[in-house]
């Protein structure tokens, strides 16, 4: 009989996975898609509700035209076509926190379709950190089948009450808050893909501004389809959702157990039910929570109380003027312009807002390459060193920027840096801090009290001396290393070594 782990060690060559990714994003709306209740977080429960949002009868949704406006923005960054004319359907159920007993949803004509995201393809095969990209590996695209506007549901609370163990609470601030939700292909091949996936997802989304994205405040929540079939056969196998998985890491941990789990009950002669499955972060398992609906178990049918949504090319190229910069374009550009390596392109455009402040001040700077230079090879090896991330760094961008342009002047030199650096790290303050706090160094460029400096070390050293007139030109780095000691460091290098050459003859 074959275990658990032999399976998993014999999933990756006799079955394949297939991945498809369902992502709710919520909009940062400030008020609710069909009505003006305030869409703040953490506001008392029950506070920011209407008769729309309660769903009473004989309240009408009006659409919020943000909502519109955010969602083909995101759907413009994931490279979907816009449909002109969508339609929201309602999407029947009955939930406690779901007043109406139907969700405003959009079925079969969604706002936007067809697009994809790029992905980096992984090394899966070693025991390399999964989140690296392998370099050599080719670009992948995951199809995004469909991007469209619903509204949210409420909240169940079933802890945190006296009586919570008989009684569930129900908070209905959320209920109406507009989402997008955001549906993948089933292209993903692997947790580490669909790990990728997010991350990419996440990120584009961040940088069009229409969401936090803030997992722990549920603005951004994440279900996974997923089925295994042997390696080469067409024909899908039965999928399981996995449902409401809080963070990426756990996404993909969810996925390594499901896929495993699959490939068992298959070899084991059994079969794969369609179920929605929950994944307990505590075990490292996922459980059976239901049968899963089948689309037409919810009705479907056109809200007739909405007018068809159109977004026409007018509004369409007003919003696609304020599409900015994605983050795989900002990358090449920095690769291209400032000499970047992509990794280091990549650590720079982890936020919108660090990219902007390493342009801003790669910019201002003098010279922009000195600028990514030091952020290479003097900030993100001490960050690595202390743990901690570029956005969480002593030193601001601003910070190298200024310090660049003082190596560029010949104020101060490398070594000078590496020390003053170093003192950030320390007393964990910007550059600019600890560079008054160390008296504005300057490296000596003053000509006599260097030339008195090289006499000194000249005379204290006659056997090196005899050595270099000897013929032994390689003795000049003695001095002028003796010289950099003489006068702590502070000492323009160049300028030693021109006053020392002309000195020694
Ligand atoms: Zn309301």
């Amino acid at each position: 009989m074959s275990t658990a782990a032999d399976t998993a060690v014999a999933a990756p060559t006799t079955y394949e996975p297939v991945i498809g990714l369902e992502v709710h994003v919520q909009l940062l709306t400030a008020t609710k898609i069909f009505c003006s209740c305030s869409t703040r977080f953490g506001a008392p429960p029950n506070t920011n509700v209407c008769p729309v949002c309660l769903g009473m009868p004989g309240a009408l949704p009006v659409l919020n035209r943000k909502a519109v406006e955010f969602a083909t923005l995101a759907a413009m960054a994931l490279n979907c076509q816009i449909n002109e004319t969508s339609i929201f359907a309602r999407k029947n159920y009955f939930y406690p926190d779901l007043p109406k007993g139907y969700q405003i949803s959009q079925y079969d004509k969604p706002l936007a379709e067809f697009g994809y995201i790029e992905v980096q393809t992984l090394n899966t095969g070693g025991t390399e950190d999964h989140r690296e990209p392998h370099k050599d590996l080719p670009r992948k695209k995951i199809g995004i089948t469909r991007v469209h506007l619903e509204e949210d549901a409420g909240k169940s609370l079933h802890e945190g009450f006296p009586d919570s163990d008989e009684k569930t609470a129900i908070d209905l601030n959320r209920t109406g808050v507009p989402l997008i939700e955001i549906v993948s292909e089933p292209d993903i091949a692997t947790p580490d893909e669909a790990y990728e996936y997010l991350t990419r997802l996440k990120e584009i989304i961040l940088y069009t501004g229409v969401s936090d994205c803030n997992m722990e405040e549920g603005s951004l929540r994440c279900d996974a389809n997923v089925s295994v079939r042997p390696r080469g056969q067409k024909e899908l196998g039965t999928k399981a959702e996995i449902k409401n998985v809080n963070s990426f890491r756990f996404i993909r941990e969810a996925l390594i157990y499901e896929i495993a789990r699959q490939v068992g009950v298959i070899e084991a002669g059994g079969k794969i039910v369609q179920e929605t499955r929950l994944y307990n972060a505590y075990e490292g398992k996922t459980y059976s929570m239901r049968s899963k609906e089948q689309a037409h178990d919810y009705r479907y049918f056109p809200e007739p109380d909405l007018l068809p949504l159109v977004v026409d090319e007018k509004w369409k190229a007003e919003i696609a003027k304020t599409l900015p910069e994605l983050p795989e374009a900002r990358r090449a550009r920095f690769v291209r312009e400032f000499g970047v390596t992509e990794y280091d392109a990549q650590v720079l455009t982890v936020s919108k807002s660090l990219a902007d402040q390493f342009e801003a001040a790669a910019k201002a700077a003098k010279n922009p390459k000195r600028v990514a230079n030091l952020v290479q090879s003097e900030l993100m090896g001490r960050l690595k060193a202390k743990g901690v991330s570029i956005e969480q760094s002593p030193i601001s961008m601003k910070g190298v920027a200024a310090s660049a342009d003082l190596v560029e002047s010949g104020a101060i030199s490398g070594k000078m840096l590496k020390d003053l650096y170093d003192l950030c790290f320390e007393r964990s303050k910007d550059f600019a801090v600890v560079y008054d706090e160390e008296g504005r160094p300057q490296q000596s460029s003053d000509t006599s009290a260097l030339e008195k400096i090289i006499d000194e070390v000249v005379a204290a050293n006659p056997r090196q001396l005899e050595q270099y007139r000897a013929g032994k030109k390689t003795m000049i780095g003695f001095f002028v290393g003796q010289v950099m000691k003489a006068s702590k460091g502070q000492a323009n290098p160049q300028l030693v070594n021109e006053l020392l050459t002309k000195k020694l003859g």
